[in-house]
């Protein structure tokens, strides 16, 4: 059909910096389209939440805590996750951080670790789901870019460079492995409703002295709806990228945001 086979039917997903916000919804809905869902990201507490909701779906979940800045480990993870669950043919690169800094003085450990956990940690991961993927003639790749991965803003430029280099990395493998079976996608959210957001409106008071409510609104500003997307809006693209059905969609960028990247004069 899409130069590869049909998709097996159990899956196993493995979605990175899935204990939380976008990745927590992401693998709520892999979950209810039936699969079985690997979650892993620093933060174990959050993670075994997640993989015990998982199983009240009723398939089979694993959390494995990991370091996605830590090549070694991300190799040993995914080994994890192929004995103990199954290799993983849907791949979800969500985990990410944005920090911000100025370009003047900007610190080389902040871009390092930026591209570390934007851009090297995805390209890893997907590396390390590859041969599974090849193998079976048949893989979904969903990258978690940003409006970023489409547009320059002020005073992120190593979180914005990470997610153009993101989508570069979608473009590449789309046209790699169009005859394998395997598509790769990238979805860019705009402002989410998650922890990041939260960060990001605790940095817009703490910079300007503003209130909470007025920090919001200068977020929110940035969208035609003047809202922010909500983390099942994000998911529910997620799961349309991984079904059987999207086998067409290949080097996508589905924007999720409200229409900011589209459409002129929101100001
Ligand atoms: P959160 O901060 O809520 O979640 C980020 C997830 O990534 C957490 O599970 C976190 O877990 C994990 N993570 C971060 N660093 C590492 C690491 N070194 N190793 C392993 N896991 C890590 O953010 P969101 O849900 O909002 O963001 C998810 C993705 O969506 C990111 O790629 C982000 O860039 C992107 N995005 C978000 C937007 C927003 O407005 N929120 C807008 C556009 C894109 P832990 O810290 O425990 O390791």
């Amino acid at each position: 059909m899409n130069g590869g086979t049909s998709m097996p039917a159990r899956t196993v997903a493995l979605v990175t910096g899935g204990g939380r916000g976008i990745g927590r919804a992401a693998a709520l809905a892999l979950a209810e389209a039936g699969h079985d869902v690997a979650v892993v990201s620093r933060s174990a507490h959050e993670i075994e939440a997640v993989a015990e909701q998982l199983a009240t779906l009723g398939v089979s979940s694993l959390a494995v805590p990991v370091d996605l800045t830590d090549p070694d480990a991300i190799a040993e993870m995914v080994k994890r996750v192929s004995v103990e669950l199954g290799p993983p043919l849907i791949l979800v690169n969500n985990a990410g951080a944005a920090e911000s800094h100025k370009f003047e003085g900007h610190p080389d450990e902040l871009w390092e670790r930026m591209l570390a956990i934007n851009l090297t940690g995805p390209y890893l991961v997907t590396k390390a789901c590859a041969p599974a993927m090849l193998a079976r003639g048949w893989g979904r790749v969903i990258n978690i870019g940003s409006v970023a991965s489409l547009t320059g803003n002020r005073y992120i430029a190593a979180y914005t460079a990470g997610k153009h280099g993101l989508l570069g990395l979608t473009r590449a493998l789309a046209a790699e492995w169009a005859q394998r079976g395997i598509t790769v996608n990238l979805v860019a959210p705009g402002y989410v409703a998650t922890a990041m957001t939260d960060a990001s409106v605790a940095n817009i008071m703490q910079r300007t002295g503003r209130m909470a409510d007025e920090a919001l609104s200068a977020i929110t500003a940035m969208s035609p709806q003047r809202r922010l997307v909500s983390p099942e809006e994000v998911a529910a693209v997620v799961r349309l990228l991984a079904s059987e059905a999207a086998g067409s969609i290949n080097g996508a960028v589905i924007a999720v945001d409200g229409g900011a990247s589209a459409i002129a004069g929101t100001g």
